[in-house]
């Protein structure tokens, strides 16, 4: 005991700032409770990952380019998938993208993580929505980011408030260094950014003389809507960097991610960046699966997150009392709910947990010290037949909450 005491305080005494300060467990816990209906995490649903594809296409890239595949790689990545990739996103995405505009990246987390590390020093402004998705919250406090939050409404990041913000900062003599934004089905909101918005965001961004960090995880898991341009397409100035993933798509296990932006940061990137190349082995893997499988796979997952989506919303109708509202996602996998102000979400979630459903307190999704009365439930994990139980009992606890709180 005493020695494994010495040795905790020593290595204290080591770490640096950053680490210090870090929490004690990590953030994403992979292993679900058994008996536990899950609406916490934006996991994808486990039944619908293509294993049997990915099994077949592993095959082929190692019978056919082994010797690559399991060789170190170049440092923004394999280009065989960066040319799938850039035709992918210029055909549906309407990016205009080629080799010297992509880096890969170990999952949407690294790029965030590396494009901070480029741009962020300790101390730094960053603008970001508020709620936001809490792994950005994180990567924030990691490089010391002081955190400007715009609030979300039902149109996305309000420019308005955007434009206040950047005014404000101009005046202290403030250089923000980038504007962080979820522009489709907001992690955790669920909300999309209106065209108009749009326009209007990368309009400041170039008035300003910051970058844009577009974070478009779930782009093509759209089940509602139309589809709207990026801010990277409606940017002519190299104001914009685009973050994707194949995490929702493919298989969050791939841990592959890319970024697009302007040739010179993506080279700085790529420089930053001394891992031998992102995930070679899958590269050449998700390279073989993508062209005779990525389309009809995303065609099938519209189908189910958005059964899913109506099967929670209808249950958040019929159980839910007066005084909670949610929001109605076009896509992606989040639900965000707000509640009466005397219920704090991190109570709730433990009380829910003890009857079986696990949520996400909304307050971990902001950077201020506010969203303590909301939460987020994701629809992805959980299969068909748990959502309308779980939501059940979780509207009992909300209902008993309100009883005790009314009663106080
Ligand atoms: N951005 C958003 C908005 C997300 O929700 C996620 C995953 N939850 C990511 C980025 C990163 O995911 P990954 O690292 O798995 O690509």
């Amino acid at each position: 005991m005493a020695q494994v005491a010495e040795r905790s305080s020593r290595l204290q005494s080591l770490l640096s700032k950053r680490a210090a300060e870090l929490p004690s467990k990590p953030r994403l816990d992979a292993t679900q409770a058994a008996n536990q209906i899950s609406f916490t995490y934006g996991f994808p649903d486990p039944a619908s990952l293509p294993a049997d594809q990915v099994a077949e296409a592993t095959v082929r890239a190692l019978k056919d380019r082994g010797h690559e595949a399991l060789q170190y790689g170049d440092a923004k990545g394999y280009s065989g998938l960066i040319d799938e990739l850039t035709k992918k996103l210029n055909r549906d995405q309407g990016l205009e993208a080629g080799r010297d505009n992509v880096l890969l990246t170990a999952g949407g987390s690294q790029a965030l993580a590396l494009v901070l590390d480029a741009l962020v020093d300790w101390g730094d402004t960053v603008i970001t929505e508020e709620p936001t998705w809490m792994g950005a919250v994180r990567a924030f406090k990691n490089v010391g980011a002081q955190p400007v939050a715009v609030p979300v409404d039902d149109e996305g990041m309000n420019a308005d408030a955007l434009e206040r913000e950047l005014k404000r900062l101009k005046a202290e003599g403030i250089q923000p260094k980038l504007i962080y934004i979820i522009v489709n089905f907001q992690n955790p909101s669920g909300v999309t950014t209106s065209l108009e918005r749009r326009k209007r965001i990368v309009a400041l961004a170039q008035e300003y003389g910051t970058m844009i960090l577009e974070d478009d995880a779930y782009y093509d898991l759209r089940y509602g809507g139309n589809f709207l341009p990026p801010l990277y397409a409606l940017d002519d100035s190299g104001s914009v960097l685009y973050l994707g993933t194949f995490s929702k798509i493919m298989g969050a296990g791939m841990r592959i991610g890319w970024l697009v932006g302007p040739p010179e940061l993506i080279m700085k990137l790529a420089i930053l960046k001394i891992d031998g190349g992102t995930n070679v082995f899958g590269a050449h893997v998700a390279a073989e699966w993508m062209p005779e499988h990525l389309d009809a796979h995303i065609e099938k997952l519209r189908v189910i997150y958005h059964r899913r989506r109506d099967l929670m919303i209808d249950a958040l109708a019929r159980h839910m009392p007066d005084g909670v509202t949610w929001t109605t996602p076009d896509g992606g996998f989040f639900i965000w709910v707000t509640l009466p102000d005397s219920i704090d979400t991190e109570h709730l979630a433990a009380q829910a947990k003890e009857s079986g459903v696990a949520i996400l307190p909304g307050a971990q999704c902001f950077v201020s010290d506010q969203g303590k009365n909301t939460m987020r439930l994701s629809y992805s994990y959980a299969n068909d037949d748990q959502i309308e139980p779980g939501i059940k009992i979780l509207a009992d606890v909300v209902k008993g909450d309100l009883l005790e709180t009314a009663g106080k």
